[in-house]
């Protein structure tokens, strides 16, 4: 079909359907998709463009031309302009391109990321700054399971759904990349992430769905209390009569009434006035007790003037600098002797701790005193922390401003006495060297647990909220 490209901008590559996508790029400034209306197929071809290693090509402009009213929010973020005539719109296309190119040029070139983290969080806050984009929206994910999806990050991901979207965003935050806004909270299955559940209520003995539901009778004159049932007789159906004292009932309010109801399983005929609520999967069929559901807060991020440095920089944001702080232990290697302790614990009789202290506001500390600085104050701090513990205790640095402790063999009052020690150290180091600055110490303690597994004690004293 012949397109009218009279008032667009030379340069524009136009794409007619997914199988364009293996064309080569280089040289546009911008890309045009026409004729295609399937979301799937628009949607493949923006994450083949974005996921371009070379970064002239993922940061394109990306025009999409189509009979669709509106853009399905799940493309949203990815699409930078949507409309449905390209001649009386011309101008409007030459307007984002030349917005995009003009930024992009602006930027230094992108530096090359060892860890996946960092390199698609860098990727992402690039593409951010060059929309010009102050806020971020998490949209309703109408296509995948996980609920929400914050398309800006993970059209660079190589998983779109997956539940790493949240441990990056997080990452980010803590390092000052952006501020957050709650806007809502979602469950998911434990085993597959998934946010496509139906919740139903169960049988607390056998887990049964097949419950039924009964009314609970309070007769007055004889204060009997029992199930409907228990007040039906066989060819009497229309009458209730009271099982313990023979009378008919009258009228409900006058002389009986329905304090609360009970269920009875079907199955193993267990009645119960609490049945559990599970939730099962529709993607992988496992039935999720709800307390077992994965948490998940959602929010809305806010772009820091730090985010903007570090892209227009190019520099990736990376935990790398500080893991060869001396006096610590990889993170990996940290959660293995945190396992181990959780075996020794089941044979021999001691009580161990592991505990997050997070440093509140240390960034905006580092945003005053340079990479450098950083890696020495973070040094300055850890020599602090190892003196006021034991040569067994270990220490491992989450993220710039999470430090994690392993207090081996303490009793919790121990444990309590030696964190509030060493948050009145901390606070003084940085107050001394930093011109009064003061940081703002939370932490969280957690006795290692025997019946759970140690991974996850790691994870929940990470995802618990530190307390000051
Ligand atoms: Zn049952
Ligand atoms: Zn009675
Ligand atoms: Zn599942």
């Amino acid at each position: 079909m012949a397109i009218d490209t009279s008032n667009l901008p030379d340069s524009l590559k136009f794409i007619y359907s997914h199988l364009d996508v293996r064309t080569d790029f280089a040289g546009y400034s911008g890309v045009v998709i026409t004729d295609v209306d399937e979301v799937d197929q628009i949607r493949y071809i923006v994450r083949k463009i974005r996921s371009n290693n070379d970064e002239k090509i993922s940061l394109l402009p990306i025009i999409l031309h189509t009979s669709l009213k509106t853009l399905p929010s799940s493309l949203e973020n990815m699409v930078d302009l949507l409309i449905s005539d390209l001649v009386s719109q011309g101008m409007q296309v030459a307007d984002v391109v030349a917005g995009i190119q003009t930024a992009i040029q602006r930027m230094a070139p992108i530096q090359k990321a060892t860890r996946y983290e960092d390199h698609v969080l860098t990727r992402a806050l690039r593409f951010v700054y060059t929309r010009n984009r102050k806020t971020l929206n998490p949209a309703i994910n109408d296509d995948g399971p996980v609920g929400y999806v914050h398309s800006f990050l993970t059209q660079f991901m190589d998983r779109e759904y997956s539940l790493d979207q949240y441990d990056m965003l997080k990452l980010a935050l803590r390092e000052g990349l952006f501020t957050s806004e709650f806007v809502d909270v979602i469950y998911l299955c434990n085993k597959c992430h998934s946010g496509a559940l139906m919740y139903r209520e169960a049988c607390p003995n056998c887990q049964s769905t097949h419950l039924v539901h009964e009314d609970i009778i309070h007769h007055f004159p004889c204060a009997y209390v029992g199930p409907q049932q228990d007040f039906v007789i066989a060819g009497q159906e229309q009458d209730l009569i009271c099982p313990k004292c023979d009378k008919r009932l009258k009228h409900i309010g006058v002389d009986y009434d329905k304090p609360s109801s009970i269920f009875t399983c079907q199955k193993c005929d267990q009645r119960s006035q609490h049945p559990v609520v599970v939730a099962k999967c529709c993607t992988c069929l496992h039935d999720n007790p709800v307390e077992h559901l994965i948490k998940r807060e959602v929010f809305k991020y806010h772009i820091t003037a730090k985010a903007v440095h570090n892209a227009v920089q190019g520099t990736i944001f990376s935990m790398d600098n500080y893991i060869n702080i001396p006096g610590t232990l990889p993170k990996d290697v940290f959660q293995v002797l945190i396992r181990q302790e959780v075996e020794r614990m089941k044979v021999a009789k001691i009580e161990s701790h592991m505990a997050a202290i997070e440093l509140v506001n240390l960034v905006d500390l580092f945003n005053r005193i340079g990479p450098d600085a950083q890696t020495t104050l973070l040094t300055e701090l850890i020599n602090v922390i190892r003196e006021g513990l034991k040569s067994v205790d270990i220490i491992s640095i989450e993220n710039s401003s999470i430090i994690l402790l392993g207090l081996l063999e303490r009793k919790h009052d121990e444990a309590i006495n030696i964190i509030s020690n060493l948050i009145v150290e901390l606070k003084r180091l940085v107050r001394d060297n930093y011109k009064g600055f003061e940081v703002q110490i939370n932490f969280n303690l957690n006795k290692l647990a025997t019946h759970r597994d140690a991974a996850e004690q790691y994870r929940s004293l990470l995802e618990e909220k530190t307390k000051a």
